[in-house]
């Protein structure tokens, strides 16, 4: 018997869980504003979940699902890509979309129920996709709209995510087939926060890994600390390089642990085991990041503690307008699915024209 095919799939960190460099910086990270910018962000994200929960609790906005914990996936990838590549998120990738110019009232908008906040207000933007609540079928939607670069002879690529859950799904393998077959300009980012909704990642898949999936579609699989900014940022950026260059498609399983509930309708606290919850607390990102830039001299508990004020004001801020913004017309939830509206919706339609808001919305 002759062994016909290996595999192998790298972890890269570069930031250890106490802070200390373990490989040499990549030359963004020697910059101390590029730095304090990815922690900046960070901050930004967590406070926005913080206000949405708030929100979703006080009964002014509908489901949302918090990152808490996995801020340096969403913020890595975000900062990593370049302003004309394609964004193609799921639901947990709010950090990227506030990096890409989304505003932080447009996400809760769109938790509120409120289609027009995926009409994004920003150009920059305006290529990116809408947020996607269905597990994975964004994904086919990303191989599609790399394969729209690819026939154009564009040097950009697309960076879609799902979480570990998501790669369980038909919708995840059929991307990475075509992704493969075509050497499609794209890159996968997949938030392994180890449970897929109240399923624990063993349970989900008995893959070693999550990157070794990859092998299937023909096309790289590697691993990433997700609780290292540094790390992310560099291995989708090399990610988006290769693939620009031509060099097809690259998944990256970013390993971090979902700190919150599933989202605000799940109780996280009926399965998650406490010195489970515990010790992903000692590896979060910000932690490491904190310890890191207060050893290089960058960064203090008097700017944390005023950073922190800013990004809650910021965030109080966003809430206040989104709870202003006038209200969407109930047609909404038909108008933007159809360009024409199939015969056999518009009797609904008619009867939604009409229709009184309740009280208060
Ligand atoms: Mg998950």
């Amino acid at each position: 018997m002759n062994v016909v095919a290996t595999f192998t799939v790298t972890f890269t960190q570069i930031l250890n869980e106490q802070g200390d460099l373990i490989q040499p910086l990549p030359d963004f990270a020697k910059d101390a504003e590029t730095l304090i910018m990815l922690y900046r962000q960070m901050h930004m994200l967590r406070a926005l979940d913080a206000r949405a929960v708030i929100m979703q609790r006080t009964g002014k906005m509908g489901t949302y699902p918090s990152a808490l914990g996995q801020e340096a996936v969403s913020i890595g990838m975000g900062a990593a890509m370049h302003k004309d590549d394609i964004f193609v998120p799921y639901y947990r990738d709010q950090g990227a979309m506030m990096q890409r110019g989304v505003t932080p009232t447009e996400i809760l908008n769109y938790w509120g129920g409120d289609e027009r906040a995926s009409n994004f207000i920003t150009p920059e933007a305006k290529e990116d996709f809408p947020i996607c609540i269905c597990i994975s079928t964004q994904l086919l939607h990303a191989a599609g709209v790399a394969y729209a670069l690819s026939l154009r002879g564009e040097k950009r690529a697309v960076v879609t995510g799902c979480g570990d859950g998501g790669t369980s799904e038909g919708d995840f393998y059929e991307s990475i087939n075509f992704a493969g077959a075509q050497r499609l300009p794209i890159v996968y980012v997949i938030n392994n926060n180890q449970w897929a909704i109240s399923v624990p990642r063993n349970k989900q898949t008995s893959t070693q890994t999550l990157a070794q999936k990859a092998f299937a579609g023909g096309f790289e699989g590697i691993q990433v600390d997700g609780n290292d900014v540094i790390a992310v940022r560099h291995v989708v950026e090399q990610a988006l390089e290769k693939a620009r260059k031509g060099g097809g498609p690259t998944l990256i399983e970013a390993i971090t642990y979902r700190l919150c509930d599933h989202t605000t309708v799940d109780d996280a606290s009926r399965y998650v085991d406490k010195p489970d919850l515990d010790k992903a607390w000692e590896l979060e990102p910000f932690k490491r990041f904190y310890a890191y830039l207060e050893k290089e001299g960058l960064w203090d508990a008097q700017k944390e503690k005023a950073l922190q004020e800013e990004c809650s004001a910021r965030m109080a801020e966003a809430a206040q307008a989104c709870i202003h913004t006038a209200p969407a017309q109930p047609t909404d939830i038909i108008d933007y699915m159809y360009e024409t509206l199939p015969a056999s919706y518009q009797y609904q339609r008619d009867e939604l024209s009409t229709a009184k808001l309740p009280e208060g919305h």
